[in-house]
């Protein structure tokens, strides 16, 4: 008898790294088995999962780049044999009046459209546990409005607009229209009462008001029927009962349950955000660390090489342990460096970083602890992951991963991933991310 593999139910595609991760957190802790992926993946093997996060870089790219990459991770999730596709943005709509919302909704929804019926959803930022809310399409951060939060003075996505529907409609030729609290406030049944009135309407993007959990729980069951969804990672928090209701999601006790992974563990920072500085200090107030100095990297020096001894020494010595390979400065330092080096100081550390992350692979290192975002996308294009099984959160936003392989089959080498964007974690995240990777939870 064949073996039964489970498909895949709910297909999202994020428009940045660190809003998917967070969305593929969530379904998890909802029950779902969730790989998140990046990029669309060049392999088109069967995944096997109930959740797929597609992590785009597509928030502030140029509006036609958006939909292509948008439209390719549709396809590929298509194809993996998703039944409901999601569109994950950022809790503030962080966007431009160019886009790239509306724009991504629309190409979306012309793609999953097959009769003008279908073509309706909702947005909804709302995150009520970061204090994100939606009150007659106005967004709050906090007890004050978006234009009020910081995010007006934003460097590629000034928000200066509360009112969502306004900013949608600007990014839009469909027309766009408000589910008001008082119709949340009442249950799904007047959702899905006041949704089926605007479509009459022709209206084809609806802004959701939520001020709670339940708020979002109520509109996650009124877009069980809807093909496509869009919004913050809070509306996911409804999806899944959809599926458990219509008996599609088995019961899983572990849905954060990754592959054991053997082998060595190294830490990797170049961030220079203040949290990973704080982090930096606290490690190496106890424990092995190097710095890689980009002045040396720029000179041409052995950098590489000498990183890599410095962890066998330390992975083989009488007292094996882990140790920090950091680039990690103040902004001072940084400042200082950017005027000697130019821009390219970036690149060299990331490089460099990625080219110990590889060798290290080669030589047996099966755990890797990664700070910073773009470092992070340097490293595991170094590893050649491509996909990422998640697994419990080691702190708010950062979950253990294990790769999933794409060599198919025999070749899998299963790694051990935290891939920390810059200002997460606890004081000793680096610590507490290895104890995780070795299989502790806490
Ligand atoms: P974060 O956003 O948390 O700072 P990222 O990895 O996204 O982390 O970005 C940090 C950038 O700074 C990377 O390009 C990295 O290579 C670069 N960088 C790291 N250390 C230094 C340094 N000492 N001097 C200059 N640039 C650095």
């Amino acid at each position: 008898m064949e073996t039964q593999t489970r498909r895949p139910l709910l297909g999202c595609i994020a428009d940045d790294f660190t809003g998917a991760t967070d969305l593929a957190s969530m379904l998890v802790r909802s029950g779902m088995r969730t790989v998140q992926t990046i990029g669309v993946p060049d392999a088109d093997q069967a995944i096997e999962a109930d959740a797929i996060v597609v992590a785009l870089k597509s928030r502030t790219i140029e509006v036609g780049e958006a939909i292509t990459q948008s439209r390719a991770a549709l396809d590929w999730l298509r194809a993996q044999g998703c039944r409901q596709f999601f569109f994950k943005y950022c809790s503030t709509f962080d966007s431009t009046d160019a886009g790239n919302i509306g724009p991504v909704a629309d190409a979306l929804l012309d793609a999953l459209a097959q009769d003008v019926s279908q073509g309706f959803t909702i947005a909804c930022p709302a995150l009520p546990e970061n204090r994100r809310t939606v009150y007659h399409g106005y967004l709050f951060v906090g007890e004050g409005l978006l234009n009020e939060s910081g995010m007006e003075n934003h460097p590629l996505t000034p928000m200066r607009d509360p009112n969502l529907v306004r900013v949608l409609q600007r990014q839009t030729q469909s027309k766009v229209g408000l589910i008001p609290f008082e119709t949340v406030s009442r249950g799904e049944h007047a959702v899905r009462e006041a949704m089926a009135r605007l479509r009459a309407d022709g209206v084809r993007l609806a802004i959701a008001d939520a001020l709670s959990d339940a708020d979002l729980r109520t509109l996650g069951a009124a877009c069980a029927d809807l093909q496509f969804v869009t919004g913050g990672s809070g509306v996911a928090i409804g999806l899944p009962d959809n599926f458990r209701r219509a008996g599609l999601l088995e019961a899983t006790a572990e849905p954060a349950r990754l592959p054991a992974v053997d082998g060595p563990a190294v830490v990797l920072a170049g961030s220079v955000s203040k949290a990973t500085n704080v982090q930096v200090a606290e490690w190496r107030a106890s424990r092995p660390a190097l710095r890689i100095d980009p002045r040396a990297l720029a000179r041409g020096e052995a950098v590489v090489e000498q990183a890599l001894a410095f962890v066998e020494a330390h992975l083989h010595g009488e007292q094996p342990q882990p140790v920090l390979i950091y680039a990690t400065a103040t902004p001072d330092e940084v400042k200082d460096i950017q005027a000697e080096l130019g821009v390219a100081a970036g690149a060299l550390v990331e490089e460099a970083l990625a080219s110990i992350a590889q060798q290290l692979k080669a030589r047996g290192v099966r755990k890797f602890v990664v700070a910073g975002g773009e470092t992070s996308g340097a490293v595991v294009q170094a590893l050649g992951v491509q996909i990422l099984q998640i697994g419990p959160s080691i702190d708010p936003g950062v979950p253990l991963t294990v790769n999933v392989g794409t060599e198919g089959g025999s070749g899998h080498e299963p790694l051990a991933l935290a891939l920390k964007s810059g200002n997460f974690g606890s004081v000793d995240f680096f610590a507490k991310a290895l104890r995780y990777a070795n299989g502790e939870r806490s």
